[in-house]
């Protein structure tokens, strides 16, 4: 049900104080408003206000026109394509601001073709949505209801045009408008309802997560790019393994991976659900505890399994070195995995230091403990054998991860010993130390 004028909650009934919002968005806001403008605070910053949550970041609604925005911003850039905004930098923080869109199909009708600035392919996906307009248009754009409430610091009031505030007390995600027509304009929505359920602990209403089954093709038609960004907001934001859950849940999951979907549906790798299950609770920990995490790692152990399994393959089936098999493994499982998410080359270098070093840890005579020790990824490649082993429980495995536990705790002269008795282990001594050098058949150096 459409509905045409917003509820509008004064000052005194609701809790959005400008002491909650950042001190860049209410410059952003005060500037627009003192320029003639309407401006108001929109999405997460009002929502996770009203939830009582701290906002991740203040995104800003206005009727300035983009260029309009950049003219009163020197610290301003214009960003985007299928939708316009700009982004006004104040160091780390950025404020986005975007002007009222307008709805699409009308408007379009009325302007010349080489005005259009709104676009649907023949899914009716939205390619460019950049038709602007009035601020009750604005909130009909917005994809859940509890997205749709603003805040204006010109009166203090929250004006909620979709019935949003009553979602955020009964805790339901709700698209605004008929569900199907919202899912194809943008199939990311779909995305969109599993991860503000699993970050607000709220319930997608049954509306909303109906078609998600019928419509969740649509997403092979995003660009990986745009998969990469919401990959990143799914698995590094602290719900990762729920995230996760729910995307086997709803099917979804082999839009992101789809080797690793088809790996878990056939059950054909005995360990990759528990792996993957215990990368990202370890992940979840990390960043609740503002510890740093790489994208790289949760892609190398993503990937880990399928990377073995079509080493055996290749190895099975050629004559190729183990190098050249591990190398041409990775070549095909990254090109096939770049078909669904855009994985930036700085991390792709990160997953191949991680896999590499696999190997590189097992090999520990000599100097070669010490250089591996000195990689740039050896934490990383470290932690990642940590948790094969305890996924494994493979006791050769679990002896190399302990080893190397020792090794990092151990000065300089005891690790020179670990390295020295490798190979001689007290229990089972290895059959080439053990012989005794026979003169007969031992080419003695002069
Ligand atoms: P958070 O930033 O906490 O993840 P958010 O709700 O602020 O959540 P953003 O991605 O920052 O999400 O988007 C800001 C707002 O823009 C949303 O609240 C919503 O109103 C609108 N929006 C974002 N993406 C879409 C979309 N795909 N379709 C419709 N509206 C959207
Ligand atoms: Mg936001």
């Amino acid at each position: 049900m459409k509905q045409t004028s917003p509820h509008v909650y004064t000052r005194d009934q609701h809790p959005v104080s400008r002491s909650l919002i950042s001190a860049n968005a209410l410059k952003v806001l005060y500037r627009l408003n003192k320029a003639g403008f309407d401006a108001y605070l929109v999405g997460g910053g009002v929502r996770d206000i009203l939830l009582g949550l701290a906002p991740k970041d203040f995104d800003i609604a206005t009727n300035a026109t983009p260029e309009e925005i950049k003219a009163l911003f020197r610290n301003c850039r214009l960003i985007g394509r299928r939708f316009r905004l700009a982004h006004i930098l104040f160091g780390r923080e950025i404020i986005e601001v975007a002007t009222f869109r307008g709805h699409h199909d009308s408007d379009e009708k009325q302007q010349k073709p080489c005005q259009k600035t709104s676009k649907q392919n023949e899914h009716g996906m939205l390619l460019r949505d950049n038709i602007y307009g009035s601020i009750e248009e604005d909130a009909e754009r917005r994809d859940f209801t509890i997205n749709a409430l603003y805040y204006s610091t010109a009166d203090f009031k929250v004006y909620d045009f979709a019935n949003g505030l009553a979602d955020i007390n009964s805790r339901t995600i709700r698209l605004i408008g008929d569900p199907q027509t919202r899912y194809r304009e943008d199939p990311v929505r779909m995305l969109r309802a599993i991860r503000f359920a699993t970050k607000l602990d709220m319930t997608i209403s049954p509306e909303t997560e109906q078609p998600i089954k019928e419509l969740a093709s649509l997403l092979g038609n995003i660009p990986p790019a745009r998969m990469f960004e919401e990959f990143l907001k799914l698995f590094l934001s602290g719900k990762a393994q729920a995230n996760y859950h729910q995307l086997n849940h709803y099917e979804l999951l082999k839009y992101f991976f789809p080797i690793v979907a088809q790996a878990i549906e056939q059950q054909s790798l005995p360990f990759i659900n528990s792996f993957i299950e215990t990368a990202l609770k370890n992940t979840d920990d990390r960043i609740n505890h503002n510890k740093r995490v790489t994208p790289a790692f949760l892609f190398a152990a993503l990937l880990w399994y399928p990377l073995q399994r079509q080493i055996e393959q290749l190895r099975e089936q050629t004559q190729l070195t183990p190098q050249d098999a591990f190398f041409n493994a990775l070549g095909e499982i990254m090109a096939e995995q770049q078909r669904s998410i855009a994985i930036p080359k700085r991390f792709q270098a990160v997953m191949k230091d991680i896999w590499v070093l696999q190997d590189k840890l097992t090999k520990r005579e000599g100097k070669k403990a010490f250089k591996t020790f000195e990689h740039p990824k050896f934490r990383a490649g470290y932690d990642f054998l940590l948790l094969r082993a305890e996924i494994e429980q493979e006791p050769k495995l679990q002896e190399l991860a302990k080893w190397w536990t020792d090794f990092q705790t151990n000065n300089h002269e005891t690790q020179k010993q670990m390295i020295k008795t490798l190979g001689r282990p007290s229990a089972r001594r290895s059959p080439r130390k053990r012989r005794k050098p026979r003169a007969t058949t031992a080419p003695s150096k002069p």
